[in-house]
């Protein structure tokens, strides 16, 4: 929490309490949204879950089949993963907030154990709830994982092989791109260059705190 006006903590206070109602209000209209076809065949909207005014923030493609059936976001085989590479960083789930571009799993027709890349037209449908996500919860830092959330909300043209683990600022937030866990669960090798991003990660935070800090005793001297 940033004590920006050199020690107005009920105030701040009172403006987070306020966000986080508005945040409990947008999840429950995502999970009666019907924005797009995509509400037809879920069995549960996923908004997110999490510390609702986390500082650091994880944004995934959209849910998989046990993301769906429970109504969580991964909880599946690339969620456990997941698990092990906050526990890398020196994050803890409860810490964070977790959530993805889509909220409702896009289903594939072709193979029904297995989900397919969301469309432009689903995305542009759901972005406006992951823009209010990111005002409300207002992080420091975002992490994109895999091209999805990169594309949403950094730069179309970016590509992660090119840019993960490397921070870029926009509007205040450092945003740093990461690989998705489930393409490291298909290809071995980018298993450890996710463990050692998530180590960079851990740098990264470390920065944007401390210089958080360092504006706050600015703050509260000037
Ligand atoms: N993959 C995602 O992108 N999100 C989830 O929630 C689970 C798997
Ligand atoms: Fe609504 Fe997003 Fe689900 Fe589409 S994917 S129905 S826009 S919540």
């Amino acid at each position: 929490m940033a004590f920006s006006k050199g020690g107005d903590i009920e105030g701040v206070k009172e403006e987070r309490s306020e966000a986080i109602e508005a945040l409990l209000q947008l999840h429950s209209q995502i999970l009666q949204c019907q924005k797009c076809h995509l509400w037809r065949t879920r069995t549960n909207a996923v908004p997110g879950e999490g510390k609702l005014d986390a500082d650091i923030m994880f944004v995934g493609e959209g849910p998989g089949n046990h993301e769906d059936r429970q109504g969580r976001p991964f909880v599946g085989p690339a969620g456990r993963f997941l698990n092990e590479l906050l526990s890398i960083a020196g994050l803890r789930r409860e810490d964070v907030f977790i959530t993805n571009v889509l909220k409702c799993r896009p289903p594939n027709p072709l193979d029904p154990e297995r989900v397919r890349k969301p469309t432009t037209d689903e995305i542009e449908a759901c972005r406006d709830y992951l823009i209010a996500q990111i005002a409300l919860i207002k992080p420091k830092v975002i992490c994109l994982l895999g091209d999805t959330a990169l594309k949403a909300l950094l730069d179309r043209n970016m590509s992660i092989s090119k840019v993960h683990a490397h921070p870029f600022v926009k509007s205040g937030i450092v945003y740093v791109p990461l690989y998705h866990p489930a393409a490291a669960l298909h290809k071995e090798s980018l298993k450890e260059t996710l463990k050692q991003d998530m180590l960079k990660l851990r740098e990264i935070i470390d920065m944007v705190m401390r210089s958080e800090a360092n504006t706050a005793c600015v703050g509260i001297k000037g």
